[in-house]
């Protein structure tokens, strides 16, 4: 894809000044955002409960263990429950409430929610996350639909970029719908671009199939084609181990050309179709696991292997002592994956299963080694996170709602009070794996609102991991509070709510339900 004339014309004005800071500022860290796809909370080797579960017996992941032992584990970090909403918020800093990408984008102008009857969803931006235009500025945030249906903002890899960094985007990109800028991750800051593009699944993950749907679709399906990646299709090489080799060439580039890097690893694993990894397999139908169980064991190994070859490049570089490594998933796992025990649900779903995702970072003589931070984080911090640890000082266009926890990789346990006050918030007006919701968590205190029920459930995390024992009946006065919360941080977003399908309006936010 050619990039469009005036961005172009932005790059030759903003390198100079740049590449004269490069030079002064050798020390720069390398930063690894390793982002696995529908990994559930307890689908690693590396316990992220407060026990050893059977999901963490059945998988295995030393290279994770590895790098827990060596950085910060974070137990309650949290994403959106779906793919594009935390992509989105990752690249923007923005909650899902503001940037308004509430459910996951594929076809231009088009929303892929499940029909609701009396509801219709919102305005959504179906088309994705835009960069926003040299020249351009954000429109004043309204309650009215965005033009074209897009977020726009200032991408994270463009103002790494401006500070001298090499951007590279590897695997699923899923940030732009087919047909619009964002469909390309180059038209969202990122210099390379391996194998990503609107899609948030790919065809296969056999090189034999070429990482294609076609195959098995009549008449043949190419929508989900991973692109790129040509001299892997017809071999064996599993799609995330192609997806190694070719962002382990780019962080050689970029090392050889004297420039940090900002390396997106965002794997397709360990989202469907789930096909055994050939490499692994065996073990796990050993073990006794037969079908799609045995065939995401191996696939979870495949990408823990993709995690050790990346450190392994680092090494062989001679950078691993000046390269963050953050680890993470984007959403809980699918609702055909076992449950996350003891967490209820499943991605798409309110509950801790839906949205709380493993998470790890790993900054080099200064994460204290195999450490613990049990603040709660979001997907929308990275941004913030990343910026602060690059040393970039751009300004986004956008209102940034992710708060940096660059802090906690040197003192993982230190008191937070601002923390403990701190509204989390989920929003998702749309039906796709679950009805309308939104959900806000306050210290140990989660309030979830279902819009179409118009029920408020109230649960305390710290004695009700599991979500059993909705409290909101016996505690009306907190459950008023929250919903005050709630509805206050989704007002002040711009939060949209789904509609009633025979008047229009808007579905009541959560104070009003609370009476
Ligand atoms: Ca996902």
């Amino acid at each position: 894809m050619t990039p469009h004339p005036l961005r172009r014309t932005a790059l030759v004005l903003t390198l100079a000044p740049f590449t004269a800071f490069a030079q002064t500022a050798p020390d720069r860290p390398n930063i690894v955002v390793f982002l696995v796809d529908d990994l559930g909370w307890q689908e690693t080797s590396v316990p992220f409960h407060t026990e050893v579960t059977a999901l963490n017996r059945r998988y295995r992941t030393p290279n994770l263990e590895a790098l827990a032992a060596e950085g910060v584990k974070f137990t309650q970090a949290y994403a959106s429950a779906v793919c594009s909403p935390s992509r989105v918020s990752l690249l923007t800093g923005m909650n899902a409430a503001r940037h308004r990408v509430t459910n996951w984008t594929l076809r231009k102008d088009a929303s892929p929610d499940t029909p609701l009857k009396g509801v219709t969803p919102p305005a959504w931006n179906v088309n994705g996350l835009r960069a926003l235009a040299p020249g351009e500025t954000l429109p004043p945030e309204t309650d009215a639909p965005a033009p074209g249906r897009f977020a726009v903002a200032t991408p994270l890899p463009e103002l790494l970029r401006a500070a001298g960094y090499r951007t590279i985007h590897c695997g699923k990109a899923h940030f732009g719908a087919l047909g619009t800028p964002g469909e390309d991750p180059r038209a969202l800051g990122f210099e390379v671009n391996i194998a990503g593009h609107a899609a948030g699944g790919p065809g296969s993950y056999l090189g034999e199939k070429n990482y294609s749907a076609a195959w098995r679709t009549s008449p043949p399906d190419h929508v989900w084609d991973v692109p790129g990646l040509d001299a892997y299709k017809g071999t064996t090489v599993n799609l995330t181990e192609a997806l190694t080799l070719e962002a382990v060439k780019a962080m050689d580039a970029a090392v050889a050309a004297k420039q940090p890097f900002f390396l997106h690893l965002a794997h397709y694993a360990v989202h469907v179709p789930w096909e055994d990894d050939a490499r692994f397999i065996q073990k796990y139908r050993d073990a006794g696991l037969k079908g799609t169980p045995a065939a995401l064991a191996s696939m979870i190994e495949g990408m823990d292997k993709s995690l050790g070859d990346v450190r392994a490049a680092l090494r062989r570089l001679g950078v691993e002592k000046n390269t963050v490594i953050l680890f993470l998933s984007d959403n809980g796992s699918p609702s055909q994956c076992p449950a996350n025990l003891p967490l209820r649900g499943h991605k798409c779903f309110p509950y801790e299963g839906g949205t709380r995702v493993p998470m790890i970072a790993y900054r080099p003589g200064v994460t204290p080694a195999g450490t613990v931070c049990r603040t709660p984080v979001l997907i929308e911090d990275v941004f913030p996170t990343v910026l602060a640890l690059a040393g970039a000082d751009g300004k986004p266009a956008q209102p940034v709602d992710g708060v940096s926890f660059v802090a906690k990789l040197a003192a993982p346990a230190a008191a937070d009070p601002a923390a403990a006050a701190r509204p989390l918030v989920w929003h998702s007006p749309n039906h796709y794996g679950y009805t309308p919701f939104s959900a806000i968590r306050i210290g140990d205190r989660k309030l979830i609102h279902h819009h179409v029920s118009r029920k408020l459930e109230l649960y305390d995390l710290a004695h009700d991991l599991e979500e059993q024992h909705d409290l909101a009946a016996r505690h009306p006065e907190l459950t008023r509070q929250l919903a005050a919360a709630l509805t206050r941080t989704l007002r002040d977003r711009h939060a949209q709510m789904p509609l009633d399908a025979q008047t229009g309006a808007p579905l009541p936010f959560a104070d009003a339900i609370a009476r």
